[in-house]
């Protein structure tokens, strides 16, 4: 597959726009994982040794198209400085006047973060007029938001029509990784996948059980397939609409001899907070007045186990609800294992997510992970084999597509 890559482009003393994604985890107000920033700072610095005045646009949360202060990305600018070591300006629009005049003001090397693209709801509707508004704000487009690139919104697709586009370095490497790691993995493998819903990760599960080995589930999503089991859950955390949708990917993954992993103790609470006590209990016997919180001892046991006998795994989503102790322990506890059976060669990982990467951060085993992708979704979506939209839209011959 052959991408236009930002490095083909010359972008010397050219105002370059680029698609990052700062859609970083925030915990009271402060950003409490800086990987995907981080991981953006090779783009920065090559965009600044080229003297090129820097446009940086990303989305925050999800306020649909309207202008919310509460998912303003004004707040970032301060932390952005601090990383990539340089002045950061903001603009409190991304198209018109404001984002036009904001892009007059900027010097050869000076970097500029636009306002949240998604307060405009043309964003997410790829609107190729929306895009033309954001493309006429530079002379080229580098796209590095690579966990944003399986959507076909207006700043990562449509505007590739309208400006001299490539990939920036961070999606050369996400997906030189990718394809390195996974693109012929060995077996068995086993796919991890937490996080609050499955209404969220619907298709990427219909998939994933058509490719892995195991599919190994917790979190919030773990409790919608019990309860399709005909398990009680108590007060948790479940969609009881989404009971059917469990059911079909359990029958998918018996057809595809994939095996479903569900725990088999949790630890649960009466509400959702911190330092509250809990209690560990059987899943089959979770009692009517709690909460499932996290997965219990034995749960992990029985997946280290499986994982014993995988080559591969690949894990998005944590376990429990990390944020608040003692419930990050089943994420805390898988991740040491993944971490240590990494390193002595017996499994390849790869994590990938903004919530993943900062529930891995917990334990500092992130290092010991073959590798970790800024991307959640998008990532789980490549190992579909499908090509995301936002690559798709940098493809040499885009016809092909
Ligand atoms: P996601 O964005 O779908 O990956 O979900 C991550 C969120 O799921 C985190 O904020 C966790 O607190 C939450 N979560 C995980 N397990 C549970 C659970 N058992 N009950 C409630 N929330 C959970």
């Amino acid at each position: 597959m052959q991408y236009n890559k930002m490095n083909d482009l010359d972008l010397a003393h050219k105002t370059v726009i680029l698609r990052g994604d700062l859609n970083v985890p925030v915990q009271n107000g402060q950003v409490s994982d800086f990987t995907r920033i981080d991981r953006l700072k090779p783009t920065i610095d090559y965009l600044r040794a080229q003297n090129a005045r820097i446009v940086v646009m990303s989305h925050f949360g999800r306020p649909k198209g309207t202008a919310n202060p509460e998912f303003s990305l004004s707040f970032l600018t301060a932390t952005l400085e601090a990383r990539w070591g340089a002045p950061v300006a903001f603009a409190s629009d991304c198209i018109g006047t404001i984002a036009e005049d904001a892009v007059g003001a900027l010097h050869d090397g000076e970097i500029l973060l636009l306002e949240n693209l998604r307060f405009h709801g043309d964003e997410e509707k790829n609107d190729k007029g929306f895009a033309q508004q954001l493309a006429k704000l530079g002379d080229a487009y580098v796209n590095d938001a690579f966990s944003a690139s399986h959507r076909a919104h207006a700043s990562i697709a449509a505007i590739t029509d309208f400006l001299p586009s490539g990939a920036g370095l961070l999606i050369q490497e996400e997906l030189d990784n990718l394809n390195a790691i996974l693109g012929n993995a060995e077996r068995p493998m086993a796919a991890v996948v937490g996080g609050a819903k499955i209404s969220t990760k619907l298709s990427l599960l219909s998939n994933l059980v058509k490719k892995v080995d195991y599919l190994i589930l917790g979190g919030g999503m773990a409790n919608t397939f019990l309860l399709a089991r005909d398990i009680p859950v108590g007060k948790s955390l479940v969609e009881p609409d989404m009971v059917n949708e469990a059911q079909n990917i359990m029958a998918a993954a018996d057809a595809h001899n994939c095996q479903i992993i569900l725990p088999i103790d949790v630890s649960c609470a009466k509400e959702f907070a911190a330092n509250v006590p809990n209690e560990i209990h059987s899943t089959s016997t979770i009692p009517a007045d709690l909460m499932v919180l996290d997965v219990g001892g034995e749960s992990i046991n029985n997946v280290k186990e499986i994982l014993q006998d995988c080559k591969t795994v690949i894990w998005n989503g944590p376990m429990g609800a990390f944020e608040i102790k003692p419930f990050d322990i089943g994420t805390n506890e898988l991740a040491k294992t993944v971490a240590q059976l990494t390193q002595s060669g017996a499994l390849k990982s790869v994590a990938g997510g903004g919530d993943t990467v900062a529930a891995l951060d917990g334990t500092n085993s992130s290092k010991d992970f073959t590798y970790i992708s800024t991307a959640g979704g998008a990532f789980l979506e490549w190992l579909e084999g499908k090509t995301l939209p936002g690559i798709a839209a940098l493809l040499t011959n885009k016809k092909a597509a």
